[in-house]
C-alpha cells in the first residue's frame, strides 16, 4: 500500500500530480482545498466564513482541517491515500502524526514540488481563466505564497529532517508529463 504526501507552493502542480498518481495507483485523493471548495457550496454560516478566508488567501483554522482529514482518513485509509494540501501548519503535522501513530498507518513517500514565484504566478493566472477560482487573483496569490513561505515551508522542512528516507524533492518547473515521470521513478525505486 502507498500513502503519500505532496508539498509545494500554490501552483506547483501538486493537485495535478496527486490526481494522476492517485488514478495510477488507485489511491484516495484527499485534496483539502477541493473539500473546502465543496463545503462553500453548502451556503451555511460556516461556508460563508470559509469563503471569506479562502478568497483572501489565508489559511483556514487547524481545527476545521484536522476534523476534515481525520474523518476522511478513517473512511478511506484502507486503500492508501494521497494528502494534497495538508498538513500546512506545524500544528496540523503534529495532529496528523498522532492520528497516524494511533491508527498504525505510515507514510511511504513525501514529494516536495519546488517552483519559483515567477513561474507559479504565471501558472495560477492561467488557471484563473480556466477554473475561475476566487483565490487565483494576483493580490491573493501573493498572500497565498507568503502563507506558504511563512508557515507551510516549515512543515515540509520538518518532514525533510524527520523522515529523510522517504522525502523526495521534485523540480516543478517542467511539463506535467516530465514531473510525473520523475515521481514514478522514485515510486519504483523503493
Ligand atoms: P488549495 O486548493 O490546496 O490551494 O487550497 C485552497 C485554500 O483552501 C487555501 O488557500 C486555504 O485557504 C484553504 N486550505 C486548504 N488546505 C488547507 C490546510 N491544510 N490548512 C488551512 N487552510 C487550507
Amino acid at each position: 500500500m502507498n500513502n503519500i504526501i505532496f508539498f509545494g507552493p500554490p501552483g506547483a502542480g501538486k493537485g495535478t500530480q496527486a490526481k494522476i498518481i492517485s488514478n495510477l495507483l488507485n489511491l484516495s485523493h484527499l485534496s483539502t482545498g477541493e473539500i473546502l471548495r465543496k463545503k462553500i457550496l453548502e451556503k451555511d454560516p460556516l461556508s460563508i466564513k470559509l469563503k471569506e478566508i479562502m478568497s483572501s488567501g489565508k489559511l483556514v483554522s487547524d481545527n476545521i482541517l484536522n476534523t476534515i482529514v481525520s474523518s476522511t482518513l478513517t473512511r478511506e485509509e484502507k486503500n492508501g491515500f494521497i494528502l494534497d494540501g495538508y498538513p500546512r501548519t506545524l500544528a496540523q503535522a503534529e495532529f496528523l502524526d498522532n492520528f497516524l501513530n494511533k491508527s498504525l498507518i505510515k507514510i511511504d513517500f513525501i514529494f516536495n514540488i519546488k517552483i519559483t514565484f515567477e513561474i507559479l504566478k504565471d501558472r495560477i493566472l492561467k488557471r484563473s481563466s480556466e477554473e475561475r477560482r476566487d483565490d487565483d487573483k494576483i493580490e491573493v496569490i501573493e498572500t497565498r505564497y507568503s502563507e506558504y513561505l511563512n508557515t507551510t515551508e516549515k512543515v515540509s522542512n520538518y518532514y525533510k529532517i524527520k523522515q529523510p528516507g522517504i522525502f523526495y524533492e521534485i523540480d516543478g518547473s517542467f511539463e506535467i508529463n516530465q514531473i510525473t515521470k520523475e515521481i514514478k521513478k522514485f515510486l519504483k525505486k523503493s
